[in-house]
C-alpha cells in the first residue's frame, strides 16, 4: 500500500535556509517515500520560507508553507498551529521531521492534534517485508529498538548525523501558502533573546570530523610531581583551532571545572561525553588523559574510529575499547601533533 509522506522543517537562524539536520531528514524522507511508492510533500514554517523552499526546489515535489513574522521565533502555540494546518492540508500517513530543539518541543503536540502517534530520536528508516521500520536507541545507547506501527499518521523525528543530507541545485520553488490565523493567546509568548554558555558554543562542533576528548589526567600531577594546567590549556586550544575538532570531556574533568577548581577554563558540563553526558556522532575520536571507563565509553557509541593516548598500558581503553591505544605522554603527543599541523598549514 502506498503512503503519503510529509516532510516538515523550519527555517534556521539565518532566515534563508533549513538547518543541516533538516536536509538529512529530507534525505530519509525521500528514501522512505521512494521505497513506499508514495508521494512526498514538503511543509515549511518560518518568517519567510521562499529562500529555503528554493533550496529544495530540485526535489520536484509539492511545497506548502506557513510564513509571516508570527512564525519567525520558536514558540509552541504558533509552531503547533502552523504544523497542524500543514498536516490537515496534506493528510499524511507518515510525517518525517528533523530532531531540532524547535521541533522536539512541538512535534509530539502536533501528532496528538492529528490523532497520530510519534516516535523521536529515530536513527534509521527502512522497509522490512514491505513494512516501514524505524530504529532508535534506549538506555543510553545500549539497547536498540526496531519499531513498526499500524497507527497513522506516524510522526518520526530523526536524530541528526544519521542520514546523508539531501542535496540539489537551488531553483525557484512554487510555494502553496497556508494562512494560519493566531489568537492573541497563541502569541502571548515572545522570545526575548538567546543565552548560551560561551565556552560550550565555541568548542562543541557536532559537524566536526574528529571528537577530541580530554580527561582528568590533564589536571593531575605529572612525572615531575607538578600539575601543568596552563600548558594543558594551550596545547588543547591550539589543537582545537588547527584541527577544527569538537571538544569532549570526561565526567571527572568537567566536575572539577564545576567545583571551581583551577582546571581547563573552557570545559563545561555541556562537553561531557558518556552515560550521564552526550553521545555525539563523529567519524573519529581521540581520547587523551582519560581512563576509558565504561560509563565514559558509553558516549563513544557512535564514534567510528577510536584512538586513545594514556600513560597506563592497563587503562580501560587497552581492554578492547579503543582501536588504537598510544601508551604515551599526552603532553608530548599533543605538542608533536600541533607542530605537525602547523607545518602542514604552512605549506
Ligand atoms: C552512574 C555513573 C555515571 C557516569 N557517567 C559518566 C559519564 O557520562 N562520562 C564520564 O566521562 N564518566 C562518567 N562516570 C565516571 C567514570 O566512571 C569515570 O570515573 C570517569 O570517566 C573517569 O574520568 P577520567 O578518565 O578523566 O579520570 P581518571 O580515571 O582519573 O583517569 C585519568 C587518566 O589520565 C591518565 N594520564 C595522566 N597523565 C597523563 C599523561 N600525561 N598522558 C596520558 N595519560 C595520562 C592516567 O593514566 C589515567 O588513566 C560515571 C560514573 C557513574 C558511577
Amino acid at each position: 500500500m502506498s503512503s503519503n509522506v510529509l516532510f516538515l522543517a523550519h527555517i534556521d537562524e539565518s532566515g534563508t535556509a533549513l538547518p543541516k539536520a533538516a536536509y538529512e531528514a529530507l534525505g530519509a524522507a525521500f528514501d522512505a517515500a521512494t521505497q513506499l511508492g508514495g508521494s512526498l510533500t514538503i511543509g515549511l514554517i518560518g518568517e519567510n520560507v521562499q529562500d529555503a523552499a528554493n533550496s529544495v526546489a530540485a526535489a520536484g515535489v509539492r511545497i506548502l508553507g506557513v510564513s509571516g513574522p508570527d512564525f519567525a521565533q520558536p514558540r509552541y502555540a504558533s509552531d503547533a498551529a502552523a504544523l497542524e494546518a500543514i498536516c490537515k492540508a496534506v493528510g499524511p500517513d507518515i510525517v518525517i521531521a528533523p530532531g531540532t530543539s524547535r521541533f522536539m518541543r512541538v512535534i509530539a503536540g502536533v501528532a496528538e492534534r492529528s490523532k497520530g502517534r510519534v516516535d523521536t530520536h529515530i536513527t534509521s528508516l527502512e522497509l522490512v517485508d514491505g513494512v516501514l521500520t524505524a530504529r532508535r536507541w534506549f538506555y543510553r545507547q545500549r539497547l536498540e529498538a526496531v519499531m513498526q506501527r499500524r497507527a497513522r499518521p506516524w510522526f518520526l523525528v530523526m536524530d541528526s548525523g544519521c542520514h546523508t543530507a539531501w542535496t540539489g541545485v537551488a531553483d525557484t520553488a512554487e510555494v502553496e501558502t497556508i494562512a494560519v490565523q493566531l489568537s492573541a493567546e497563541a502569541k502571548r509568548t515572545s522570545v526575548a533573546g538567546v543565552r548560551v554558555p560561551t565556552a560550550g558554543t565555541q568548542t562543541i562542533r557536532p559537524d566536526a570530523k574528529l571528537l577530541f576528548v580530554a580527561g582528568a589526567g590533564w589536571s593531575k600531577k605529572q612525572p615531575d610531581g607538578k600539575t601543568h594546567l596552563p600548558e594543558a590549556e594551550t596545547l588543547i586550544l591550539e589543537f582545537l583551532r588547527s584541527s577544527g575538532a569538537s571538544l569532549g570531556g570526561s565526567k571527572s574533568l568537567v566536575d572539577q571545572t564545576g567545583e571551581n577548581q583551577a582546571v581547563l577554563g573552557f570545559m563545561t558540563h555541556l562537553n561531557q561525553v558518556g552515560q550521564t553526558g552526550s553521545t555525539p556522532r563523529h567519524p573519529k575520536g581521540l581520547s587523551t588523559c582519560c581512563h576509558g571507563e565504561e560509563p565514559h565509553v558509553v558516549g563513544w557509541r557512535f564514534i567510528t574510529e577510536r584512538r586513545a593516548v594514556n600513560l597506563d598500558p592497563n587503562c580501560g581503553w587497552a581492554r578492547g575499547k579503543a582501536d588504537v591505544l598510544y601508551v604515551a605522554d599526552a603532553f608530548q603527543v599533543m605538542a608533536k601533533l600541533n607542530s605537525l599541523l602547523a607545518e602542514k598549514a604552512s605549506h
